[in-house]
């Protein structure tokens, strides 16, 4: 019965190692995903990486210079 029980929560145990194992790594490519998103410049029209970006308002621009041209 003892083994059994062992086997059991081994078992359990192992089912849980790869659960966890597996949800942060989807969580990395999450990131990955949303920090590699491309936004399209209000002035020129180029797509720049959404951290490159500057945000204005609700447009967003590839450089200073784009933003400045707005203005
Ligand atoms: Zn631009």
């Amino acid at each position: 019965m003892i083994l059994k029980l062992l086997l059991v929560i081994g078992v359990i145990a192992v089912v849980y190692f790869i659960f966890i194992k597996k949800k942060p790594s989807d969580k990395i490519s999450k990131n990955e995903e949303q920090s590699s998103e491309m936004v399209e410049c209000a002035t020129c029209k180029v797509y720049c990486e959404l951290d490159d970006a500057i945000l204005s308002g609700s447009k967003y621009y590839c450089s200073k210079e784009c933003l400045e041209k707005v203005k």
